[in-house]
């Protein structure tokens, strides 16, 4: 999406975020051997040109970027006030991305089936045309039988959805076909009533789940692995500027890190550290330089 942020009361700072797309970048910025490419809908447009480019400048792999002949990005507003509260404005019912499962050929599916990951959000999901959800369902099917390993982050937006119902009849598909959930305590308790680490990890083990990595805000990080339970402490960050995308940023690099061969302790730690840098910059994506440096000093 097009980010668009009040500068002061005559200027916008324009930039580009995503969920996934934000996952994408810090993935690739610490593990920069994987090939991440990120699966979307553009148009023809000026500002889809320069967010190509952006994804380019990231080295993400755009051969999956479809532009549509008609439609545009969709795109946000962060207005802060007084009191540095945030508020979002969203123009995006008619996104060129809405109609990205419609590019998903046979052709691109087997394509796609060559990968080891496939992620996809509950932004995702709302996003995507409801009558294509179908369609999305047997493609993430046919990827799994591929052997493809299938990545979900619920990350709920209750706006995005018609009810809580059609939500969760989604979730559940997506629980459903899912090897590895990264789950937010807070998205279940806005859902589901479920307010503890516990509740959403007995949540998930009805489903076959290998991999369940519960996010806590800066309380803990709990891995749920097979039958191994492990609670991860967090070091909480003090001065904390903007917490967008600290989830994204958890996802990108944890994967990144599991994908890498690297045991869940390590993963975890890197992906936390990635998190905590990200909530101390404004907007979704971090500089480049900055974000960098704290990764070394992690010990990436
Ligand atoms: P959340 O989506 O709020 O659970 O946050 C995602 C991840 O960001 C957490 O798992 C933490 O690793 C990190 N995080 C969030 N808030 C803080 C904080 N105040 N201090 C340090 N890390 C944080």
């Amino acid at each position: 999406m097009v980010e668009l942020r009040a500068m002061n009361e005559s200027a916008l700072h324009q930039s580009f975020a995503g969920d996934v797309y934000n996952s994408a970048v810090y993935l690739k910025r610490c593990f920069p051997e994987i090939n991440a490419a990120v699966v979307t809908a553009i148009g023809q447009d000026k500002l889809s040109t320069q967010m190509l480019e952006r994804f380019n400048s990231e080295s993400l792999d755009t051969d999956f970027v479809f532009a549509h002949d008609t439609k545009v990005p969709g795109m946000y507003y962060i207005e802060t006030d007084e009191a540095g509260e945030r508020s979002f404005s969203y123009w995006r019912n008619d996104s060129a991305a809405k109609k990205v499962v419609e590019f998903l050929t046979a052709d691109v599916v087997e394509q796609l089936s060559a990968g080891d990951m496939f992620f996809f959000s509950g932004i995702s999901l709302a996003v995507i045309d409801p009558n294509t959800r179908a369609q999305f369902w047997q493609k993430v099917e046919q990827l799994k039988q591929a052997g493809v390993s299938i990545v979900f982050d619920p990350n709920y937006r209750a706006r995005l959805w018609q009810s809580p119902d059609e939500t969760k009849e989604q979730y559940h598909h997506a629980f459903n076909v899912s090897d590895v959930v990264l789950p937010g305590v807070e998205d279940f308790e806005m859902l589901y009533g479920l307010n503890t680490v516990q509740a959403v990890i007995d949540f998930c083990k009805p489903y076959d789940i290998h991999e369940v990595v519960v996010k806590n805000g800066p309380k803990s990080v709990v891995t749920m692995i097979g039958e191994e339970q492990l609670s991860h402490n967090i070091t909480p960050v003090t001065h904390v500027v903007d917490t967008t995308s600290a989830g994204d940023a958890f996802n990108g690099v944890y994967l990144g890190a599991r994908l890498s061969g690297r045991a869940i302790d390590d993963a975890v730690n890197l992906a936390a550290k990635a998190a905590g840098t990200v909530i101390q910059q404004p907007g979704a994506i971090a500089p480049k330089d900055i974000f960098q440096q704290a990764m070394r000093v992690a010990g990436l």
